[in-house]
Parts: C-alpha cells; sequence; structure tokens
C-alpha cells in the first residue's frame, strides 16, 4: 500500500513557504497530494480554479506530487482517498497551538490519522498567504514570496471570490 499524505491548506495564493514545505515531504513519502480544502467560513480572493491551476503549474515537474480540491472535513477526505497522514507546516508557537487541537482531533475522527509536522525554515517562517494577499490588494509585488513560475499583477482593490 502507497504511503500517501495530504497537504490540505486555502493556497490563496500559494507561497514558497508552501513550495519548501511540500519537496521537503516529498522524499519521505510515495505521493504528495497538495488539496486546496473549501472553507465557507473564509472567503478566498482567488478561486478554487485559479490556485489549483498555479499548484499545478508549480508542481508540474513531479509526478509524485498530485493537486486536487475537497469539501468537508479532511478527516473524512483523507479515508475516501487511502491516506494515512496530514502535512502541515509550522512557522511558530501560534502555528502550533492551533495545529496541536486540530491535528489531536483529526487523530481522532479520522481513525489514526497521523498529522506530520515540519517546521519552516527560518527564510521562510515570516511568509504567508495572507501576508501575499495584503500585498497584492495594496498594489504592490508580492513575487519575492510566490514561486517564480507563476505571475500575479498587483491588482489594487482585488476583490474577494468563491
Ligand atoms: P490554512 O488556511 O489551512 O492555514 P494555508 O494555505 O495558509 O492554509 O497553509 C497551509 C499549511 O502550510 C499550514 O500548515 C501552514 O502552517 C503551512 N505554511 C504556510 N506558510 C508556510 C511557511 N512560510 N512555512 C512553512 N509552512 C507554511
Amino acid at each position: 500500500m502507497p504511503n500517501i499524505i495530504v497537504f490540505p491548506g486555502s493556497f490563496d495564493p500559494i507561497t514558497v513557504g508552501h513550495v519548501d514545505l511540500v519537496k521537503r515531504a516529498i522524499p519521505l513519502f510515495d505521493k504528495i497530494i497538495v488539496a486546496v480544502g473549501l472553507n465557507t467560513q473564509k472567503k478566498a480572493l482567488f478561486s478554487l480554479e485559479q490556485r489549483m491551476e498555479w499548484l499545478r503549474q508549480v508542481f508540474a515537474e513531479d509526478p509524485r506530487v498530485e493537486v486536487d480540491y475537497f469539501e468537508h472535513l479532511t478527516a473524512d477526505y483523507c479515508r475516501r482517498i487511502g491516506a494515512n497522514y496530514l502535512l502541515r507546516g509550522l512557522r511558530n508557537a501560534s502555528d502550533f497551538d492551533y495545529e496541536k487541537t486540530i491535528s489531536q482531533l483529526n487523530h481522532i475522527i479520522g481513525d489514526g490519522l497521523e498529522t506530520i509536522f515540519l517546521i519552516s525554515q527560518p527564510s521562510y517562517s515570516h511568509i504567508s498567504s495572507t501576508i501575499v494577499r495584503e500585498i497584492i490588494k495594496g498594489g504592490g509585488d508580492a513575487s519575492p514570496f510566490i514561486p517564480s513560475s507563476i505571475h500575479i499583477a498587483p491588482t489594487p482593490g482585488n476583490r474577494p471570490s468563491h
């Protein structure tokens, strides 16, 4: 049975921090599924299609990385596709506090689903999709924080979409 790990997130948009995490997890698993979670509580800046297109573009060269999306519970999605592991990144203590509870819940409702945490590299620990969105909305250049293969035009006043 292949060892499949799911990297769930909003990826609104993907950043170099996300890419670093995936690259470091690749040698540890047979397959990584980068899965965009549709969160009804969060209004995304970029459409699901756009976010998935960027993810596919960034990981196009690596057959071990697949891109998907899911609705509802992450644990149910993992069960459906036969994944036993979740990948999450830790940048700081607030990430830890938040992730600890979620991983404990997923372990229970996911019948032993394990969350594997990778500590962010120091050079990426200040990077978040939130910061990137703010830069884009403010009309700034977000290119230092996003993969070089994708281009996001600065669009002041960019409005959220589904
Ligand atoms: P979510 O909305 O689920 O937090 P994100 O797309 O913001 O989704 O993040 C997905 C995962 O990537 C989270 O585990 C987050 O901690 C991790 N992550 C985000 N940015 C970085 C970074 N710069 N370095 C390491 N991990 C990161």
